[in-house]
């Protein structure tokens, strides 16, 4: 449940407390650019490992100013996690950053190769989105950010409230954790990512995910090269934060182009303590801070967000914000994980070396591979399979 974080201690306050609702209002902001662009690698690790750099500090100034160093400048110390805040009041829905991610990351982008083969069982159904790539309304695996809208009344007052969505970066993902072939990963920095070059498409990690947010692209990946009518379904894709222009010491791309700066970055536990002083001093509400046992995105919203919830578009590819209990607490489902680990990253590794052998003897790439260029083109929605 997204909390109210009004009467939060005041001694988390960096500073007194103001009434939100503007951006104006809101308290000083981080800055976007100041995030370790530009940042040699020790002003990096430094600028992290002090938290997030605020817009006009000497650190900021410092970051800046310093020139490119090493291509590596992002990896927190150790230990921290990357983490987002969205402050929701400042978000005015114009998609400046959908249209940044798909820029940033449309090389990564599924081609696939038609005719489908027919899947058995015939009820795994074709998913593909390859015709319809300009939909910007909700998760596809060519769109991993949509701006979800809702209008609500709260204290009296009509407010219409934007919500940018896509993958949250659990702290405990259980796509992750419970994918059996290894192929969606946690990294060390908090980032959450499924291997195009590993993923067979079934689709396990939606199935798991508390919000569904990996989307399915039927018709490229390695399991056209093993059992294609046996063996997975395509590709699962999603925001995968950006993880190459982090490791270039930039931004994610939705950060950068933002106007308005809603979103910063930097250490979890830093964000975290900048959201509950946000939520604080507009009397609002967080949301991602408890949610699957603690994600690496806050939301911080005025309103509370069981009524986003109730007043935002659901659906395939169209993520709820209600109440999400931690996915892996229970023992049974924790047990799972812990045996799928190692099988996990076995057949992980089995998978790349057989990918090595057939690329060394010309055999031809995955269609969705991470280096292919993104091509033109559309889909449907449709089903399910489970590896
Ligand atoms: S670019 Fe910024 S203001 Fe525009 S929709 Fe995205 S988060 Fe909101
Ligand atoms: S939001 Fe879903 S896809 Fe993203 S890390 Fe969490 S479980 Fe995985
Ligand atoms: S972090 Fe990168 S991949 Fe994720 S939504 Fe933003 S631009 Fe897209």
């Amino acid at each position: 449940m997204s909390k109210h974080y009004d009467t939060i201690d005041t001694a988390r306050r960096a500073r007194p407390a103001t009434k939100s609702g503007s951006p104006e209002a809101a308290p000083s902001r981080l800055s976007r650019r100041a995030f370790l662009k530009g940042a040699t690698l020790a002003g990096a690790v430094a600028a992290l490992t002090a938290g997030p750099i605020v817009a006009g500090s000497a650190a900021a100034r410092a970051a800046v100013a310093e020139p490119a160093g090493s291509p590596a400048a992002i990896p927190p110390a150790p230990g921290q996690e990357l983490a987002t805040l969205l402050d929701l009041s400042r978000c005015i829905g114009c998609g400046a950053c959908v249209e940044a991610c798909h820029e940033a990351n449309g090389h990564k982008y599924p081609e696939p190769k038609k005719p489908f083969p027919k899947m058995h069982p015939a009820r795994v159904k074709v998913e593909d989105w390859s015709e319809k790539r300009d939909v910007d309304d909700r998760l596809t695996p060519y769109n991993w950010l949509y701006i979800q809208s809702a209008t609500v009344t709260w204290n009296g007052e009509e407010r219409e409230v934007h919500v940018p969505r896509r993958c949250l970066h659990c702290v405990n993902p259980p796509c992750a954790d419970l994918c059996p072939w290894g192929a969606a990963r946690k990294e060390g920095n908090g980032v959450v990512r499924i291997d195009a070059d590993i993923c067979l498409g079934g689709a396990k990690c939606r199935a798991v995910c508390p919000w569904h947010i990996p989307q399915r692209q039927t018709g490229v990946g390695l399991y056209l090269d093993i059992l294609p009518s046996l063996a997975g379904n395509g590709v699962m894709y999603k925001c995968d934060r950006c993880h190459d222009r982090l490791a270039q010491g930039e931004l994610p791309a939705c950060i950068e182009a933002c106007p308005m700066e809603v979103q910063s970055i930097g250490p979890r536990d830093e964000m975290l303590g900048r959201a509950l002083e946000l939520a604080a001093s507009m009397n609002g509400y967080v949301y991602g801070a408890e949610e699957n046992g603690g994600t690496n995105t806050f939301y911080v919203s005025p309103v509370p967000f069981e009524l986003l919830d109730a007043a935002v578009e659901k659906g395939p590819g169209k993520p709820h914000l209600a109440p999400v209990a931690h996915a892996l607490a229970t023992e049974e489902v924790l047990a799972k994980a812990v045996f799928l680990a190692p099988v996990a990253g076995l057949v992980a590794g089995v998978r790349k070396a057989l990918k090595s052998l057939r690329e060394d003897s010309g055999g031809a790439k995955p269609a969705n591979s991470q280096d292919d260029a993104a091509k033109p083109a559309t889909g449907a929605d449709k089903e399910e399979r489970h590896d």
